[in-house]
């Protein structure tokens, strides 16, 4: 499409991106028949190609309103419109330069901005947000229901193989997911360590930096990647470590694009490169071949994160690994659809959130698995909180069924 930069963007790095991916996009609309907000909202302003066009006017100059922000912010950023778009328009990258502009030329009331303020501040810090709860979990039976669901019960982290193999790889323990669920690293350790790698996780290593970027403070999430960068930078200069792993398919999609992030920071660049290209999803790294022959481990019903199926473009991984591990995967229908975790998203958008879980679980449950995988510490606890079917990272299964492989 034809497009008009206003001045105050058009000759930034921002605008350059921007006016290139907004000249790919031919409107054809293709992409709104995968958007879950527009099934649901059934709004072309809730649409990709509804957002391009305001996100289009925004940076050509036109007014912001209240209204342009709430369409951009029921954006599940879950790229499922990039995965069907037959002209290769990076809606990804053009929302979070359309975000950034909105949010400058707006504001947002009170609540709202307690609301993300508080979340921006709480989320990236696990030791504050274990000890909620931690607390959260010891007054459980007291808690309303719709609480009581939020709080997952704890998982053990069982043991953890000490590095006794020359292949080393880093592993990225994160900032929500070793409170909730410290098992999916330790089985991902026992797991690789079973096939000749051993994981380490770096000390002071914390969040990847998408929970605020995403929130739309953009440089206070590139924060916390040049201090993830930092952590691991000694281990990635001396050749020690191989690859990093990344056990949660969200931080895996952001790590990957540190040198998209990071591009204008000389001081970064060269380190942010060299980061994204060690990093791999853990689906990445089991060769199904390497892992032993298991049988009648059960079934279960694998949902793939947006962040693992759109935003890495890994499918069908994770299925064959779980075949292989002996488990009789069950179908499920729209299986490119967001289950509406989408990182915060389901904390600020709670109905919209709400609606897409239980069209996600109605799919998931369609036929009758015994139990849930995923691939993402935000949609497990997402979808945990909908129903009484256990949902596990596809490793802990894993884990389990090779543990009981060796047991038998
Ligand atoms: S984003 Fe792609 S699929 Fe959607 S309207 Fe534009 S060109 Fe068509
Ligand atoms: S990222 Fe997802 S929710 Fe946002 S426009 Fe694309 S398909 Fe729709």
């Amino acid at each position: 499409m034809q497009t008009q930069l206003a001045d105050f963007i058009r000759d930034s790095v921002e605008g350059r991106e921007a006016d290139a991916i907004l000249r790919k996009c031919v409107h054809c609309g293709f992409c709104t028949a995968t958007c879950p907000t527009y099934q649901v909202l059934g709004d072309d302003l809730d649409s990709p190609r509804g957002r391009i066009y305001l996100m289009k006017r925004v940076l050509e100059g036109a007014p912001v309103s209240g209204r342009t922000r709430l369409h951009l912010d029921r954006c599940l950023t879950c790229r499922a419109c990039e995965t069907t778009c037959p002209s290769g328009v990076r809606y990804g990258r053009l929302v979070d330069i359309g975000r950034a502009v909105v949010e400058a030329r707006t504001r947002r009331g009170s609540w709202d901005r307690a609301k993300r303020a508080s979340l921006s501040f709480f989320l990236p810090r696990t030791g504050l947000f274990g000890a909620a709860l931690g607390l959260g979990r010891l007054v459980r039976p007291l808690l309303p229901g719709r609480l009581k669901k939020a709080v997952l019960p704890s998982r053990p982290r069982g043991t953890w193989p000490p590095p006794r193999h020359a292949r080393k790889m880093l592993v990225l323990a994160g900032c929500v997911q070793p409170a909730l669920a410290p098992s999916i690293n330790a089985a991902a350790a026992r797991v690789l360590d079973g096939v000749g790698i051993s994981l380490v996780e770096a000390p002071s290593a914390g969040c990847c930096g998408a929970v605020r970027f995403h929130l739309n403070r953009q440089e206070a999430g590139r924060d916390d990647m040049r201090a993830l960068i930092d952590a691991w930078w000694p281990l990635v200069e001396s050749g020690s470590v191989e690859a990093i792993v990344m056990t949660a398919s969200g931080c895996g999609a952001t790590v990957k694009e540190y040198a998209h992030f990071l591009r204008e920071d000389a001081h970064y660049r060269d380190k942010a490169e060299r980061i994204a290209s060690l990093t791999r999803d853990l689906c990445e790294v089991l060769e199904p071949q390497a892992m032993p022959l298991v049988e009648n481990a059960g079934r279960v019903a694998f949902q793939s994160p947006c962040s693992l199926q759109h935003g890495q473009q890994l499918r069908g991984r994770v299925e064959v690994l779980l075949a292989r591990a002996g488990f009789e995967l069950t179908p499920v229908d729209d299986a490119h659809l967001c289950c509406g975790s989408a990182g915060a998203y389901s904390l600020l958008q709670p109905e919209l959130s709400g609606e897409l879980r239980l069209r996600k679980l109605r799919a998931l449950h369609e036929g009758a698995p015994a139990r849930i995988a995923t691939a993402n510490i935000g949609c497990l606890a997402h979808l945990q909180a909908g129903t009484t079917t256990p949902v596990m990272h596809w490793i802990e299964l894993l884990d389990e069924a090779l543990r009981r492989k060796m047991t038998a």
